[in-house]
């Protein structure tokens, strides 16, 4: 492999635009993997625009990854040529630490090394799936158990382990009432696997257009989160709710809806100069209640996710893009308007690529 298609951004204020990423053969113990779909994720949009102050120019977006194997290193024995593969969040972490020891590489106390914006141990920078090709080790690679619909797979490494990680950690289950708060990427994917894990599972959205959606992807209930009288039903009830939504909103009307004992996590985070209106302690302390936090899912739990979805038959909902239509998929993704991911179709850059 040397030079291959991708796209990148240049700058904060520019447009996504085709470019080429030099990806290295596989080392000893690394796994080359010809892309098929990549999801798009808010977090690529935040990186590309710089919006998290972070971001390293050339930037290539992209931790949703689905392929197949094309050629493996001389030491790798997890995976052969022609496997389905998927590639998330992460392609590399310390390994020595207490997080990394406890298979938990997601909160490696060293820092995990991002798919995108991140550098590997030996410096070089790393460019994620919005491209033809990538080349990871071995041990940040899942085995894909979906026959089909692998486009829709894509999600399943970033939201759906986002939110498949709170709600095994809390114990979403049969017995339990949990709550998922936004139906957006990340809320349409805790619907579906609160309601797989045979919880009884109440979406909470703001718009009552919503409801038939929620019903069908698997809620037994929906409440309007913005009619007092309907969130005043369910106070005290709650065994655990999951809260996906980024925008500034307030936490305390979904504190006192949480039973004694019971946490309510976040994993969307409001931009720093917009945070969300105060906590109320005594909605804490009054019941012992927890408010707590999540960050995508180690290797192992992600493995755990992506054969718990095959066996259950979940997928994503998505909408399939050309690579070309990537600056129109960010603008519609700012609106909301997409149900509920969409996914590159990476055979479109291919095509590009022969093309020119
Ligand atoms: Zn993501
Ligand atoms: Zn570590």
């Amino acid at each position: 492999m040397s030079h291959i298609p991708a796209y990148a951004t240049q700058a904060a204020n520019q447009p996504l635009a085709p470019f080429s990423v030099n990806r290295g053969a596989p080392g000893a113990h690394d796994v080359a993997i010809d892309i098929l779909f990549c999801g798009i994720c808010h977090s690529d949009l935040h990186q590309a625009r710089n919006e998290w102050g972070n971001t390293v120019y050339p930037c290539v977006p992209g931790h949703e990854i689905v392929g197949k194997v094309t050629a493996v290193g001389s030491g790798a024995g997890k995976f052969k040529v022609g496997d389905t593969v998927a590639v998330g969040c992460m392609v590399g972490s310390c390994g020595h630490c207490e997080a990394c020891a406890a298979g938990e590489e997601n909160y490696c106390e060293n820092g995990f090394v991002g798919t995108y914006n991140g550098t590997l141990p030996d410096g070089s920078r790393t460019f994620g799936g919005y491209s033809t090709a990538i080349v990871v080790n071995e041990d940040f690679v899942l085995r894909v158990p979906h026959k089909d619909h692998l486009a829709a797979v894509a999600p399943l490494v970033c939201a759906g382990i986002t939110t498949y990680s709170p709600l095994r950690h809390w114990g979403a289950g049969p017995g339990k009432k949990v709550g998922i708060v936004g139906l957006g990427g990340l809320g349409h994917m805790g619907i579906k696997l609160a309601h797989a894990m045979g919880a009884h599972t109440v979406l909470f959205t703001h718009s009552p257009r919503k409801a038939d959606d929620g019903k069908r992807l698997g809620a037994d209930e929906v409440v309007v989160s913005s009619d007092p009288a309907q969130m005043a039903q369910h106070a005290g009830s709650f065994d655990f709710i999951l809260d996906t939504v980024s925008a500034p909103h307030d936490l305390n009307a979904y504190l006192v809806l949480l039973k004694r004992d019971s946490t309510m996590c976040l994993v969307g985070a409001p931009p720093a100069s917009t945070p969300h209106p105060p906590l109320r302690v005594p909605n804490l302390y009054g019941k012992r209640r927890a408010l707590a936090g999540s960050l995508i899912g180690g290797i192992r739990e992600t493995q755990e996710m992506l054969d718990f979805c095959a066996a259950h038959g979940i997928v994503s909902d998505i909408e399939t893009i050309a690579m070309q239509d990537i600056n129109a998929a960010y603008e519609r993704m700012l609106k909301g308007d997409v149900k509920y991911r969409f996914v590159i179709d990476m055979q479109t850059l291919k095509d590009a690529a022969k093309a020119a």
